[in-house]
């Protein structure tokens, strides 16, 4: 296959109108998981597929899902299975953006953690499409709430970190209640021996395609910096300093070393938030918000925990620790330097680490750039070190009808805030959040606590 030409969506059998949307939603080349697994899978065929985190695989599953949708036909037709929550809400989210062009198309998540009754309520109508967490599910099939009686497509999406987390014995158990014939798609990050071993229990003759992470369009400038013991958060500050990057996430690999740079950065001016498998739900979701929302500048995370979230615009990856894993040194930084922007990923090592530089030297079949700490500047103003955006909590959400459009509306309607002023609007379930400038935070809150939205007052804080 030549793949120096990119291929355009509409070399695929898809229909006019689901082609528009893809443009409209600015995808006009696939990306190479799509190119190399979307003409196989909308054959039928079943496919195993390894490409790192930011690679598209989700379209690459729900245009194959959504192509076959019989939407007059109200059964569930396609399950996705997701390891955690935000996984899920965020395929949820991108199924829906493609399903645009379909009408009516029903897309439930069904998540652990989450509360019962609702779910139960959303069943009483088949979704066309259900996308969730294996324990979850496993649930609502074993109370015969949810039936999979029409299923022909199965995903299993990041599949590793579902077997990572355990969830191995949920996902047998769940094939029990879907038809033998049936389309298995799997994607995974890695490709360990556990993979190979579910493939081969789940999958019938499937196609495999290993988008190597080497060759990504990723332009990435990459250096080291060797540290003495002790001596890694005052780097950090250095690099932070020096480089002054507008967003990035800081690697650690523990997570009691995530909150404890989290605080140290905290206590130096910056913005910094902890992302790590201890914080309950709704915490990763403020995290999550705020860095996205620019609240935040600098997001401090482990690899499970910031696994196949879609972080945007991310100037900079710096590795606080290597990860001992080659592979997944290549996945954190590949975080940054998308959609054709120079991406900057810098790491601390110690010379006892040595091994592991030359482990990531191999791997990746170039060399690397090691450079002196002494170079870095020490004095110089830190534009980026403190967040311009302030976020306000609303107590409403979609199931109170909420829409960002109203929580424009309530800030602009009758002051003189400028639309610019008011940044990222996430609207949850119960709960929304809407990141403005920090020079109209008193204005904002004032308006959005006294006025009414929807017809209705909400309880609205400022959270930091
Ligand atoms: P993965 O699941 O591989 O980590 P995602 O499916 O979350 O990656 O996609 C990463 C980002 O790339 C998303 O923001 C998505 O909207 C975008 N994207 C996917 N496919 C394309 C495409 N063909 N062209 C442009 N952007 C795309
Ligand atoms: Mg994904």
């Amino acid at each position: 296959m030549d793949t120096t030409t990119p291929a355009t969506f509409s070399t695929l059998p898809l229909a006019q109108d689901f082609l528009e949307n893809l443009s409209s939603l600015g995808y006009l080349e696939m990306t190479a998981i799509q190119a190399q697994s979307l003409p196989p899978v909308l054959n039928g065929q079943d496919i195993l597929a390894q490409a790192k985190t930011g690679s598209g695989k989700t379209a690459a599953f729900a245009i194959a899902i959504l192509h076959r949708l019989q939407a007059q036909s109200y059964q569930t037709q396609a399950l996705v299975l997701c390891p955690t929550r935000e996984l899920a809400d965020q395929v949820s989210k991108e199924i829906r953006r493609l399903a645009r062009p379909i009408a009516n198309t029903r897309v439930l998540t069904l998540c652990g953690g989450n509360a019962m009754a609702p779910q139960l309520a959303s069943l009483q109508r088949k979704p066309h499409i259900v996308v969730g967490t294996p324990g979850r599910i496993l649930k609502h099939l074993q109370k015969g709430t949810l039936t999979l009686a029409a299923l022909n497509t199965l995903v299993l999406d990041e599949a590793d970190r579902m077997l990572d987390m355990g969830f191995i014995d949920d996902i047998k158990s769940i094939i029990r209640f879907v038809p033998e014939k049936k389309q298995t798609l799997l994607f995974s990050a890695t490709y360990p021996d556990a993979i190979k071993k579910i493939s081969a229990t789940l999958q019938h003759d499937p196609v495999s395609i290993r988008v190597n992470s080497l060759h990504s369009n990723n332009k990435i400038q990459q250096i080291f910096y060797e540290v003495q013991k002790n001596e890694r958060t005052e780097t950090l500050i250095r690099l932070l300093a020096h480089y002054q990057p507008e967003s990035c996430v800081i690697f650690c690999n523990r997570k009691q070393q995530c909150q404890e740079l989290a605080d140290a950065l905290g206590q130096q001016g910056y913005h910094a938030l902890a992302l790590h498998g201890d914080l309950e739900q709704k915490q990763r979701d403020q995290v999550l918000v705020r860095f996205a929302n620019k609240s935040s500048t600098i997001l401090v995370a482990t690899d499970v925990a910031a696994r196949g979230l879609d972080i945007k615009d991310l100037q900079a990856v710096i590795n606080f620790e290597l990860s001992p894993d080659p592979e997944i040194h290549i996945h954190r930084i590949g975080r940054t330097g998308r959609a054709g922007n120079e991406g900057l990923a810098l790491s601390l090592f110690m010379a006892s680490e040595t091994p592991k530089v030359i482990a990531i030297e191999e791997y990746q079949k170039a060399p690397l750039r090691i450079a002196e700490t002494a170079d870095l500047s020490t004095s110089g103003e830190n534009n980026h070190a403190v967040a311009g955006m302030v976020t306000l909590c609303i107590n409403g959400g979609r199931k109170n009808k909420v829409r960002a459009g109203d929580i424009l509306g309530a800030l602009t309607a009758k002051s003189d805030i400028n639309g610019k002023q008011i940044g990222k609007i996430d609207i949850f379930d119960i709960i929304s959040y809407v990141a403005v400038e920090k020079t109209i935070v008193r204005q904002a809150l004032k308006l959005l606590s006294e006025g009414k939205i929807k017809g209705r007052k909400f309880r609205v804080r400022k959270i930091s």
